[in-house]
């Protein structure tokens, strides 16, 4: 195959394990900055043009777009579905992915599973908003936010109350959510490659602390999942639209709850905890999967 990785750099991690895979397995491969990439996006006959040349002949496209170039990224993306190269995760999907309401809607619709979560964005109403939730302990969360970073915790509807009206005074978008106590500082990471968790880790937040990011001071380890989480990670992949996707889940005293479904998961934390080649996995599904023009959306 010949295969166009979609990454802004190339000394990544992530990026440089796809690359080592997909040589060992004889393949041509190249990383593409898409940033770098221009097009004349009203052509009959799409082209992508970078560093002087167009680019021809994939048969594989593997995005690993940046939450902070999603717009453009998905747009280049576009571009080389609209020439009918096979893209590992489609556009559509990154892009619902990245929009945490539209993702969490989704799920919903399917039946995943996830804590209550509630949105608003100029609540008349603070303390019903709390209540919708279930009341204190909340967790508040920034939509914009990243690693851990904007994920604040609320023991008492006081203290909620402050942080939510403190974060509408700054006009920031935020989801007030159940706060999964039981889960002890600990969530999930599922792997998924097409329609299995293909690894899983338990990432444990830090003594005091509980947010599990590994950003944050929480650790990884190798975890046995539930044939329920299993499922779940699966389905929660499979209404994003995502073929490769990284699930985090919250064991509830309800069963497994779904927080977020990433499309561009990180393969160092996962390789060093299990031991597995993911980069290698995910370059075998796409040996037997790709074909050219196999999208649902076409750019649509
Ligand atoms: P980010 O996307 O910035 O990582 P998350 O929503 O994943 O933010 O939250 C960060 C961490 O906080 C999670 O990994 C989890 O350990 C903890 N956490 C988040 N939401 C909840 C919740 N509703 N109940 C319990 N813990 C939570
Ligand atoms: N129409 C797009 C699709 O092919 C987007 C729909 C959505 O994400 O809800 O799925």
């Amino acid at each position: 195959m010949k295969i166009a990785i979609l990454s802004r750099n190339r000394s990544l991690y992530s990026t440089r394990r796809l690359v080592e895979e997909s040589l060992n397995r004889g393949h041509e491969v190249h990383v593409i900055d898409c940033l770098h990439c221009y097009m004349n996006i009203t052509s009959a006959s799409p082209k992508i043009h970078y560093h002087g040349e167009t680019l021809e002949d994939y048969d594989v496209v593997i995005p690993r777009i940046g939450a902070s170039v999603t717009f453009y990224g998905t747009a280049v993306l576009r571009q080389f579905e609209m020439m009918g190269v096979f893209p590992v995760n489609e556009s559509v999907a990154i892009t619902r992915a990245r929009d945490k309401l539209r993702s969490l809607q989704l799920l919903a619709r399917k039946g995943v599973g996830m804590p209550v979560t509630g949105f608003a964005n100029k609540p008349d109403n603070v303390p019903e908003l709390i209540k919708m939730v279930g009341g204190a302990p909340v967790v508040i969360k920034l939509l914009q936010g990243t690693q851990g970073i904007g994920v604040v915790l609320a023991e008492t509807r006081k203290a909620a109350e402050s942080v939510i009206e403190a974060f509408m005074g700054l006009k920031a978008d935020i989801l007030v959510q159940e706060f999964i106590k039981e889960a002890g500082g600990a969530d999930i990471r599922c792997f998924v490659i097409g329609d299995k968790v293909i690894a899983a880790m338990k990432r444990q937040a830090g003594e005091g602390e509980f947010r599990s990011n590994l950003h944050r001071g929480g650790t990884a380890s190798l975890v046995r999942i539930s044939p329920e989480e299993r499922r779940t990670a699966v389905a929660a992949a499979k209404a994003m639209g995502l073929n490769v996707a990284g699930v985090d889940l919250l064991r509830s005293s309800r069963g497994p709850l779904v927080m977020e479904v990433n499309s561009s998961p990180g393969l160092e934390g996962i390789e060093n905890a299990t031991g597995k080649n993911v980069a290698g996995m995910i370059i075998n599904w796409t040996e037997k999967n790709q074909k050219p023009w196999k999208t649902r959306t076409k750019g649509q």
